[in-house]
């Protein structure tokens, strides 16, 4: 609530684009819903789909309400991705990232990437709260409501699907004005009022949200806790700001009972919140505060919090707040010393501690048990990303460029869709002085974030770099391919501007 956009205009664009439902094209034309001849949704490919979406959150990750942070957005997507797998078949795997943003909100966007607002997320009192707003979020996707929502519009009003292939256009030519587009697109539905989705659809995203969230094992009355947080939210709030949640997704009277009477016939299921939970939603309250005031404010709340005489995992969170806000403040000791306080408990122990104390070893220029540290952290949690990332960077410090090559190999493989793996394998490349495979790497960085011409450009340096026959011609054949793909996408994107 303290917290002010930086770049409000950037970010309404996005927002508005989605929160006005019709940011997602459709990969296959759905049932029941009438060909719109050029423009029909069939036309929009699953890669097609994945490009926009990419080429979106290109502009979505330099906008500096994003969270580049590992060990929230892995949280966020490693739940999203489990209570996919127990929804409907999807094309897109879906990806979930937090924005800093006070306002209870989120979001979907087209390639199954969705965005929730930090505020969503430290409003959230249980992990299975937050579950069923993503299981929610999901089910729009899955439901194809975004879909339909951008065939009605192209249908009534070319505008918005015409000002959003523009803008694609325009990222597909390199001239990168896709910010400019995407408000435009947002200018364009808030004119046309279209915020939220029906009410036939808000309440098919709930009843699928649901069989999801309880199929995954979260508590049910999760979503009926949430929902009632929302409802009041907005009756506080007569402005929608502070509850943007409500205006593009309307609750109704109508959907509270739906949601009541589904979880009155299901037992507790008992769920228990993972420790992770609870230390990315301190890091997102402090994160959300920014500084001054309003950090403070946060800081003595976790303070009382952290006194408490009862051992809890909000305890043990409210310690790692202040040893993340310590380590902000360059007090390293102070930060380890409450570190260790969280961590006492060992069923409280979770990846994002081990990677706090990496970034503290870091940030205290103690590169020895920086890599000590980061050793054990690996071993105990082979499957976080934020650890992982935080080991590279301590092999690189400490020069291990070879380690770091093997062990960034092995992590893309691991996870190919984390663009970041890729840009310090590039980094490793570049310092090993392998320059031809630090830029053929780079070109798929740039592959992975929708920059597409970008990443010709990458292949043409590496071509320009080797004299070697066979290398040289397999460059040769990788740059036709991603042409052939830049200018089919253009093919079809213009079909929408007319
Ligand atoms: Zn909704």
């Amino acid at each position: 609530m303290l917290f002010r956009s930086v770049f409000p205009l950037a970010r309404t664009g996005l927002i508005l684009a989605l929160a006005a439902g019709l940011a997602m094209p459709a990969h296959a034309q759905p049932i029941g819903i009438p060909s719109m001849g050029a423009a029909s949704g069939a036309e929009l490919s699953p890669s097609l789909e994945r490009t926009l979406g990419n080429a979106i959150m290109e502009q979505g990750r330099r906008s500096p309400d994003y969270v580049a942070d590992s060990d929230i957005n892995q949280y966020l997507t490693d739940m999203g991705r489990k209570l996919a797998r127990h929804g409907p078949a999807m094309e897109q795997p879906i990806t979930v990232f937090a924005l800093r943003d006070s306002r209870i909100n989120a979001f979907a966007l087209p390639g199954g990437y969705i965005g929730i607002h930090s505020g969503l997320i430290t409003a959230s009192q249980s992990e299975s709260e937050l579950a069923s707003v993503l299981a929610h979020e999901i089910a729009h996707v899955s439901q194809r409501h975004v879909a339909r929502g951008i065939t009605q519009s192209a249908q009534s009003n070319h505008l918005m699907i015409a000002a959003l292939a523009g803008a694609l256009l325009g990222a597909l030519a390199g001239s990168g004005d896709l910010a400019m587009g995407a408000a435009a697109f947002g200018q364009a539905a808030a004119v046309d009022r279209q915020l939220g989705f029906s009410r036939q659809a808000e309440q098919e995203a709930d009843r699928v949200g649901f069989e999801m969230l309880s199929k995954a094992g979260y508590e049910p009355q999760g979503m009926v806790r949430m929902f009632q947080r929302l409802a009041s939210a907005s009756r506080l709030n007569e402005s929608a700001t502070a509850n943007e949640y409500a205006s593009t997704h309307p609750l109704s009277r109508q959907r509270e009972s739906d949601i009541q009477n589904r979880v009155g016939g299901q037992p507790a299921s008992g769920y228990v919140d993972t420790p992770s939970f609870w230390y990315v939603r301190a890091k997102l309250m402090i994160m959300q505060a920014g500084a001054g005031q309003a950090l403070r404010g946060v800081e003595q709340s976790l303070q009382s919090t952290a006194q408490q005489e009862q051992d809890s995992i909000e305890r043990s969170a409210a310690r790692y707040g202040l040893a993340y806000i310590a380590l902000g403040r360059k007090e390293y000791e102070q930060a380890r010393r409450f570190l260790a306080q969280a961590g006492e408990r060992a069923s409280y122990r979770a990846p994002e501690l081990d990677t706090l104390a990496i970034s503290i070893d870091i940030a205290a220029g103690d590169r020895e048990t920086a890599l000590a540290t980061a050793r054990q952290a690996w071993q105990r949690w082979p499957q976080s990303q934020g650890v992982a990332l935080a080991y590279v960077q301590v092999l690189q410090q400490a020069g291990q460029n070879e380690q770091a090559q093997r062990f960034l190999l092995q992590r893309i493989e691991q996870w190919p869709d984390v663009p970041r793996l890729h840009q310090l394998l590039a980094q490793t490349y570049d310092r090993l002085g392998d320059g031809v495979k630090a830029r053929r790497v780079m070109a798929e960085y740039y592959q992975l974030i929708g920059a597409l011409p970008t990443a010709v450009e990458q292949l043409q340096q590496a071509r320009n770099l080797t004299s070697d026959f066979y290398q040289q011609s397999e460059l040769d054949t990788q740059i036709r391919q991603l042409r052939e793909r830049v200018e089919n996408e253009r093919v079809l994107l213009e079909r929408f501007r007319s």
